[in-house]
């Protein structure tokens, strides 16, 4: 299993579960972020069960050109078909971006 932290404060401290069949609902009462972890995480891709699960932020544009994290979730990264986003969960250590950027202009 891997640690559990939350991905605002990185701390385990605050977190709380509860289990919903097949996946738990993690909240941080520090943060008030919630995610899902999803107990049997397979690739959708290649269907490959040695997958990685790794936070994903879910923002929300505010004015202009603010954006602010209003929650996060857990994607489940495989090595195979999501090695490039696993590296930059690895280096970063912090929530991947939104698939869907509002900031983008980066494609
Ligand atoms: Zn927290
Ligand atoms: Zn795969």
């Amino acid at each position: 299993m891997d640690e559990l932290i939350c991905p605002g404060c990185q701390s385990d401290e605050h977190l709380s579960g509860e289990r919903d069949g097949e996946v738990i609902h993690i909240t941080c009462s520090a943060c008030d972020v919630s995610w899902d972890r999803d107990l049997t995480p397979r690739c959708k891709t290649c269907g490959n069960e040695d997958v990685r699960s790794a936070a994903q932020a879910v923002w929300e544009k505010s004015r202009g050109t603010q954006l602010s994290i209003v929650s996060v979730h857990t994607v489940h990264l495989c090595p195979d078909c999501d090695a490039d986003k696993l590296d930059r969960v690895r280096e970063s250590n912090t929530p991947l971006p939104p698939d869907d950027n509002p900031a983008a202009g980066m494609r």
